[in-house]
């Protein structure tokens, strides 16, 4: 089986959710209900949370996030935060490409792959999403969709460098609505993502690559999503902050 080669990752995105304290307390509750997790555990939170959640998590399995990074090493970026100064403060992991900085910030594919490009540089492990909007689905260009948004954000990403990158397929559709995509149609578009990097890299490397899927998984729908051979984990946004839902999808992921 190949879903074997590859390490299963479940990442929480806090979001713009917690105050420090809160932080705090909520990875105290999570750490040990997922201490026995037979895949990696990582909690991405808000900039001002990283210090704290570093320190509560120390020790433990469970690996902390940022939730965005700019391009830039430094400079007159007034309100941005490095991958140097992620690293510096012993941050590993950082999502990029969220649909949410997409939708409001003006993300584009190609200041996705510049800000990859400044993550892989510092040595960050990178969560990068894709994924369509609703009317792109119904349209049913969902796979040339994806597929651009993959190819760009991955333009120069040498095979050795990809292995610090793990894909979500985010559908815009099920971020924060409830509704969750099929896990077939979940299955379908990792699936394709799996055979783009194929194309673009090698069979090994597609093989090794983890790609989750992200949009309303909770623990009711988590174990039929993470069944499926091309779907190795989840990006979990409302459900990360209720520990004992993030608790079962790990579960669900460890099986
Ligand atoms: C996300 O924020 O990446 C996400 C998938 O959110 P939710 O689980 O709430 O849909």
């Amino acid at each position: 089986m190949n879903k074997a080669k590859r390490a299963a990752v479940i990442a929480g995105n806090w979001k713009m959710n917690k105050t420090p304290a809160e932080a705090k307390a909520l990875l105290e509750e999570i750490i040990p209900l997922v201490a026995d997790a037979k895949c990696e555990v990582v909690a991405c939170v808000p900039y001002v949370d990283l210090q704290i959640a570093l320190e509560t998590a120390a020790g433990t399995n469970v690996k902390i996030g940022a939730e965005n990074v700019h391009w830039a090493e430094k400079g007159a970026f007034t309100g941005e935060i490095s991958a140097p100064m992620l690293v510096a403060m012993g941050v590993p992991y950082v999502i990029i490409g969220h649909s949410e900085r997409r939708s409001y910030f003006g993300e584009t594919d190609e200041t996705v792959a510049q800000r990859v490009r400044a993550a892989i540089d510092a040595g960050l492990k990178v969560i990068l999403c894709v994924g369509e909007y609703l009317e792109q689905r119904k349209e049913g260009v969902t796979m040339e969709i994806v597929r651009k948004q993959v190819k760009v954000a991955l333009g120069g990403v040498s095979a050795e460098e990809l292995k610090n990158i793990i894909i979500a397929y985010e559908p815009v559709w099920a971020i924060g609505t409830g509704l969750t995509a099929t896990d077939d149609q979940a299955a379908e578009v990792n699936h394709a993502i799996r055979e783009l990097l194929a194309e673009l890299y090698s069979r090994e490397v597609a093989d090794a690559t983890t790609i989750q899927y992200g949009g309303s998984m909770n623990a009711a729908n988590a174990e039929g999503l993470l069944s499926k051979e091309d779907v190795d984990g989840g990006l979990i946004g409302g459900a990360s902050l209720k520990p004992a839902d993030f608790a079962a999808i790990v579960k669900a992921a460890s099986k």
